[in-house]
C-alpha cells in the first residue's frame, strides 16, 4: 500500500508530538500509511542568529514571519507527482469535508504554517490553496495543519479498522450524522430507543435517515437550504427531500431558529 505524505513547515515542531498521541492517526504513522516529516523553520533562518521573522514594513503591531527562510525549506522539499501545497491562515477558504476527501487521492500534502502576525505576503504564491480552519484567529498555523492531517488521515483506506464508518458520517453529505447508542440499554432512566433494539433492519434504517434529517434541520438548517439551492436547480432528487423535510416540519413544528436545540 501506497503512502501519503505531510511535510510540514513550522516553526514550532514539538507541536506535532501530539500525532504520536492520537489513536487511529498514530496506528497510521506506525503501519507507515503516513508519513509526517517536518521542516523546522529555524533551521532556514538566517545570520547567527537563525532569524525568521521581523518588523512588519509600514509599522504596526507583532511580527511578521520572513519570506526566505520558507522558501529555503519549501524548497528543500522533494514534491511528489499528486501534490499540494496549502497555506494555513485565518484567510483562507473555509475547511469542510470535500476538501479532504478531494485531497486524499493526492499523494503529498504539503502545509505552511504561519505565527505571529502571520508571513511575508510573497509566500502566498507558493500555495496551491489557502485554508482556513474556521473563522477565529489562532496564534500558528500548527492546529490547524493537525487538524488537516488527522482528518485526512481517516479517509486513507487501511486507516480504521471499519471503514463503513466513513459512509453515513456527518457532512460526507449535506445532513449530519443520526444518534449513536451502546450499552446498557438504560442508563440513569435514559432508555435506547425501541427501534434499535427491534433486530428490524428496515426500520432502523428510516428511523436513521429521518433522524438524520431532523438532526440537520434542528443543528444546521443552513446545510439543507444550501443543498436545496443546488439541487432544486437541476436535480430530480429535489422533490422527494423536499417532502420528507416538508414532512418533519409539520410533524415537529420547527422554528425558523439557530438556536431551538439548545
Ligand atoms: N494577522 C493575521 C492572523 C495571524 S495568526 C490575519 O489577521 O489574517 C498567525 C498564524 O496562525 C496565521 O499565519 C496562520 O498560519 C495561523 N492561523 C490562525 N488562525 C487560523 C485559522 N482560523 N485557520 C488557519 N490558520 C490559522
Amino acid at each position: 500500500m501506497s503512502c501519503f505524505n505531510f511535510e510540514v513547515i513550522t516553526l514550532f515542531p514539538k507541536a506535532f508530538e501530539l500525532i504520536n498521541n492520537l489513536g487511529v492517526i498514530t496506528r497510521a504513522l506506525d503501519q507507515n500509511l503516513i508519513d509526517v516529516n517536518l521542516y523546522d523553520l529555524r533551521e532556514y533562518g538566517e545570520g547567527s542568529y537563525r532569524q525568521v521573522d521581523d518588523k512588519p514594513y509600514g509599522g504596526g503591531a507583532g511580527m511578521v514571519l520572513k519570506p526566505e527562510p520558507i522558501y529555503k525549506a519549501y524548497e528543500s522539499i522533494r514534491k511528489f507527482p499528486k501534490s499540494k501545497t496549502l497555506l494555513m491562515t485565518p484567510q483562507g477558504k473555509v475547511l469542510k469535508q470535500k476538501d479532504l476527501a478531494r485531497w486524499s487521492t493526492l499523494d503529498q500534502i504539503i502545509i505552511i504554517c504561519g505565527q505571529y502576525e502571520g508571513f511575508d505576503e510573497r509566500v502566498r504564491c507558493l500555495a496551491d490553496e489557502e485554508v482556513s480552519i474556521g473563522d477565529y484567529v489562532l496564534s500558528g498555523g500548527e492546529i490547524p495543519a493537525i487538524t488537516i492531517i488527522n482528518g485526512l488521515t481517516r479517509l486513507i483506506p487501511g486507516t480504521l479498522g471499519d471503514e463503513n464508518s466513513l459512509v453515513d458520517e456527518s457532512h460526507n453529505s449535506f445532513l449530519l450524522e443520526y444518534p449513536h447508542y451502546t450499552r446498557p440499554l438504560i442508563f440513569r432512566e435514559m432508555k435506547v430507543p425501541d427501534v434499535l433494539v427491534s433486530g428490524n433492519h428496515k426500520e432502523i434504517k428510516l428511523w436513521r435517515e429521518e433522524k438524520s434529517y431532523e438532526r440537520t434541520l434542528q443543528r444546521r438548517n443552513d446545510l439543507i437550504s444550501s443543498e436545496n439551492d443546488k439541487k432544486s436547480k437541476q436535480s430530480k432528487s429535489f422533490q422527494k427531500d423536499s417532502d420528507v423535510l416538508m414532512k418533519l416540519f409539520k410533524k415537529n413544528e420547527y422554528e425558523d431558529d439557530d438556536h431551538i436545540w439548545e
